[in-house]
């Protein structure tokens, strides 16, 4: 456990100094006293130790992993992955249904389309005026 503290007598951020206490030969117990203003705590739940101050973090990446692939699933049945979708300068369509459709439609008949390695894949982002 760490020595840590921070003194509730003086409220610096220190240390605790332990002396064991002897009745005879036996050890009874432990005295705790800050090292900055010699307060003796008179029980340990007296000492605020600084691993107490410090917000409990929880290990959620679990959980937040199963969220991407389930938004990621979602994604990939958008229309614009899909193989019958189509799209020029003035509207996006699906071959298959005969319609206007949009880039993040989900469609039920989606077909994943065949991943072209081209660079050529600019979004539509023309920022020609
Ligand atoms: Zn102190």
């Amino acid at each position: 456990m760490s020595l840590e503290i921070i003194c509730t007598e003086c409220g610096a951020d220190t240390l605790v100094r332990k002396e064991p206490v002897y009745d005879g030969f036996k050890k009874v117990g432990e005295k705790v006293f800050c090292i900055s203003c010699g307060y003796e705590f008179s029980n340990e739940n007296e000492i605020l130790y600084q691993e107490q101050k410090k917000p409990a973090i929880f290990n959620d990446s679990d959980k937040s992993k199963k969220l991407d692939i389930f938004k990621d699933e979602e994604r990939t049945r958008n229309c614009r992955h899909c193989e019958y979708y189509i799209v020029n300068p003035f509207v996006q369509r699906c071959s298959l249904h005969e319609k206007e459709v949009d880039a993040t439609d989900v469609c039920f008949d989606f077909k994943l389309k065949e991943q072209k390695t081209s660079e050529s894949e600019s979004e539509g982002d023309t920022t020609s005026e």
